[in-house]
């Protein structure tokens, strides 16, 4: 059998038969759960990785591939499975961590996905592959702008053909009401939320108790920054990201071409790994070593490297 290249892109028929390899090869510690359908009615799967099946256990949520082009997040969920796999038994900070799940969506937009393989003309593809609605001839919604929490707030367009389109309502997308069902149902269970995109190198933070996810956060970027010397900026989104795209065109700018090369995937995932592992310590241990306050519960988007440099090649 050959041994999978953590360090290419794979297309998604290569990314689902990896799943089943994993948790065949691990079968003591890796479940397969499907939780949902996409619009064009594939599977909604996530790797569930622990060592037991006490609900009441604490979790760590990771999903990756909302946005369809941007390829090095499923890259990262496959690094992270196989990181914590192999550590599993030997890091003495995951061993101390047996007492927490993790639950990893390596692709959550499916349909998307797929259809960013498809050729040239749909590499581009961020949303998912639902109709507009009945007036509207452009295909897919934002998915990241259709959750509760985000929708229609600023970055999202009501404009069906928008890159950045919030659909016709909060939840209107299968894939948001799998996410949504499927840990809102677990809402006690979940330490931590990450979501994974490409876009560049931005950890953004939670609201909420923001001195201590500021401390966290910055922490992290330290982690990041001894892998390979790579900054990270911290803080929350509106500081961040939407405060400083201020014009549309700004907007469009910064959005940035989320393409990274393949020979960038290995050391874009050893510094994200880094820096997400340590997010996840800082939780376990104000868990379960009763530090600070028990509301860390958080969700905390990862934004990988862009590799700007060969964009135009590849558009
Ligand atoms: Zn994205």
């Amino acid at each position: 059998r050959v041994e999978y290249d953590y360090y290419k892109y794979h297309p998604m028929s290569e990314i689902t038969n990896w799943m089943v390899q994993i948790a065949e090869n691990h079968s003591d510690v890796v479940t397969i759960v499907n939780y949902g359908q996409t619009y064009e009615k594939r599977t909604i799967s996530l790797l569930k990785i622990g060592l037991n099946t006490d609900w009441k256990k604490k979790a760590v949520w990771m999903d990756c591939g909302i946005h369809a082009r941007e390829w090095i997040s499923p890259a990262f969920c496959q690094y992270f499975v196989r990181q914590i796999l192999q550590t599993y038994k030997t890091d003495p900070k995951i061993e101390e961590m047996k007492n927490m799940d993790f639950y990893v969506t390596p692709v959550l937009n499916v349909d998307g996905y797929i259809y960013s393989w498809k050729d040239n003309t749909t590499r581009l593809r961020r949303k998912n592959r639902s109709p507009g609605p009945s007036d509207c001839d452009c295909y897919g919604t934002d998915l990241n702008h259709n959750f509760d929490a985000y929708w229609s707030t600023i970055g999202a367009s009501f404009n069906c053909c928008s890159r950045t389109f919030c659909g016709s309502s909060a939840l209107s997308e299968p894939e948001a009401q799998a996410v949504t069902y499927f840990v809102g149902t677990r809402k006690d269970h979940f330490l931590c939320f990450f979501t994974i995109h490409s876009y560049s190198q931005l950890l953004l933070i939670p609201y909420g108790n923001p001195n201590f996810t500021m401390k966290v956060g910055l922490a992290a970027a330290n982690e990041i920054k001894k892998v390979h010397g790579m900054n990270y900026t911290v803080g929350t989104s509106p500081d961040i990201l939407y405060a400083n795209s201020g014009t549309s065109s700004d907007w469009a700018g910064l959005q940035g071409i989320p393409f990274l090369p393949e020979d960038q995937i290995q050391p874009t995932c050893e510094e994200a790994y880094r820096g997400a592992l340590h997010v996840i310590t800082s939780a376990h241990d104000n868990t379960f070593n009763g530090a600070v306050d028990a509301t860390f519960t958080t969700l905390w988007t990862l934004l990988l490297a862009v590799g700007v440099t060969t964009s135009t090649t590849l558009l």
